[in-house]
């Protein structure tokens, strides 16, 4: 475990659910899910048999998916 925050960064939102050997909101958790679901059901079963240490490389593959994302509005305050 690490922490009781979800490890993205910026994300003060509780933990939820694993992905990897770290922890994710339930927010970041369902993009997660979204994310696998749209590269179809083979990643879904591939990811089901990965290790932890597999599994981080996928969510780290995903995390730089929303850090490249572009925002569909300025963030209000920044
Ligand atoms: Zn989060």
């Amino acid at each position: 475990m690490s922490g009781l925050h979800c490890f993205i960064d910026g994300c003060q939102a509780r933990v939820y659910a694993p992905a990897g050997t770290r922890s994710i909101c339930k927010d970041h958790f369902l993009g997660f899910l979204t994310w696998r679901r749209r590269r179809g059901p083979q990643m879904f079963r591939k990811y089901a048999g990965l290790t932890m240490e597999e599994r981080d490389v996928i969510a780290a593959e995903w995390i730089q998916t929303l850090a490249t994302k572009d925002l569909p509005h300025p963030i209000p305050g920044l």
